[in-house]
């Protein structure tokens, strides 16, 4: 057999695998605690399942266009107005089978032998595996725990070259909880003036989920840009929707016939019911997002101030998402060590921080999307882990 030598270079979501390792762990009579895979344990809002459901009654089980039915195209460019105040036209929406296909149609467009691309590092592991896959080289943006995990717009922008075609941003950022402040994003779209050649891809799948009154500032809020902006988003986080494949994203008109092309050859189109479900999310009542994201607020202060109280662990706070990314190089462990004896002698599901890039070695991600009562037995395992560990 031969198969194509860029299959190799295709990373992997190691959030998958400890999904399943934690589930054969349980199958043979481990108590196991998933803190590991980055999904609401909430089910998705009952009039949106309704609306699936109602959508496959009235017969919605054929192909759409390849951009989403027109009805779901114009609920999210009102939501776009609604949550980012910008006007923008359904025809530059883009209906996609979940949040990922849009970064990874954008790494396909610019991303060819020769190119750099620049993505956030640690980050969304995806981002990595697909430049590496496209052929591009991969310009790591290092995502400091001293900087609260944001970055330095001069830094940035001291990492572009002639060959940048691309740059990826994610606030807030998976899987730090991080948030790039508004000012900083400011002084980077001010300094991309300077720089015509390079896209941005923003990477806004957690945007409704901030915390202590912080607003989410989408790259839209610089029409400096928007020519050359790419935003993703979706349902999967949001509404809890992580298994009905539903996303959109925004491009620029002239790059519109190009992302068309790729979901015809890739996968004609999204789910129909899905489709009509999605619309329900976007126009009808938001309370369900609000007593989730309270629930995750009372997650994230627990964790937090659990992971503080540990022998050997710090954690900063996070301001955005469901994740927490705690620092345990006093352990002596490094993050896979910690991730595997977490997971195969205490029972307790979390990734590794080197699964989000070669910056995130002495940390582990935890996803607090599970209950007060989980969270806290999962501290009491590490804690005794912890305490073993320094004598
Ligand atoms: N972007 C980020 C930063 C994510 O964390 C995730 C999922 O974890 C995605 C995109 C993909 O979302 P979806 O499940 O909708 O494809």
């Amino acid at each position: 057999m031969v198969i194509s030598a860029k299959m190799s270079k295709l990373g992997t979501e190691t959030a998958f695998d400890v999904l399943a390792r934690a589930a054969a762990l349980s199958e043979g009579g481990m108590d196991v605690i998933n803190l590991g895979i980055g999904q609401p344990d909430f089910p998705t809002p009952n009039n949106i399942v309704q609306a699936g459901i109602q959508a496959l009654k009235d017969g919605h089980h054929g192909y759409t266009a390849s951009n989403g039915i027109p009805a779901l195209r114009e609920a999210v460019a009102a939501d776009i107005y609604k949550y980012r105040n910008v006007e923008v036209s359904p025809g530059n929406i883009m209906i996609m089978p979940g949040g990922k296909v849009t970064m990874s149609f954008a790494i396909e467009m610019f991303g060819e032998k020769g190119a750099e691309i620049l993505y956030p590092n640690p980050g969304f592991p995806i981002y990595e595996s697909m430049i590496r896959y496209s052929g591009a080289t991969p310009v790591p943006i290092a995502l400091l725990e001293e900087n609260g995990f944001s970055f330095d717009a001069d830094h940035v922008l001291s990492l572009i070259t002639e060959k940048t075609r691309l740059i990826i941003l994610n606030t807030p950022a998976n899987p730090t909880g991080g948030v790039v402040e508004q000012a900083e994003l400011a002084k980077l779209a001010n300094g991309l003036k300077n720089f015509p050649h390079v896209y941005i891809l923003s990477d806004e799948i957690y945007s409704r989920m901030t915390y202590d009154g912080l607003e989410h500032c989408s790259l839209l809020s610089f029409p400096e840009i928007c020519d050359r902006l790419i935003v993703l988003d979706g349902w999967s986080k949001t509404y809890a929707m992580t298994g009905w494949r539903l996303g959109w994203g925004l491009w620029p008109e002239h790059l519109i016939p190009y992302v068309n092309r790729l979901c015809v050859n890739y996968h004609s189109c999204v789910n129909a019911a899905a489709q009509y479900a999605g619309i329900a999310a976007l126009t009808g009542d938001q309370s369900p997002v609000d007593e989730m994201m309270a629930a995750f607020n009372e997650r994230r202060l627990l964790i937090h101030d659990r992971l503080n109280q540990m022998a050997g662990v710090s954690c900063i706070m996070p301001k955005g998402a469901f994740y927490a990314f705690a620092n345990i190089k006093e352990t002596g462990l490094t993050s896979k060590k910690m991730q595997d004896q977490l997971l195969e002698n205490e029972g307790v599901a979390t990734i590794a921080g080197t699964s989000f890039g070669a910056d995130g070695e002495g940390y582990i991600r935890f996803s607090y999307a599970n209950s007060l009562d989980n969270i806290n037995r999962a501290m009491d395992r590490m804690d005794a882990l912890t305490r073993k560990l320094l004598g």
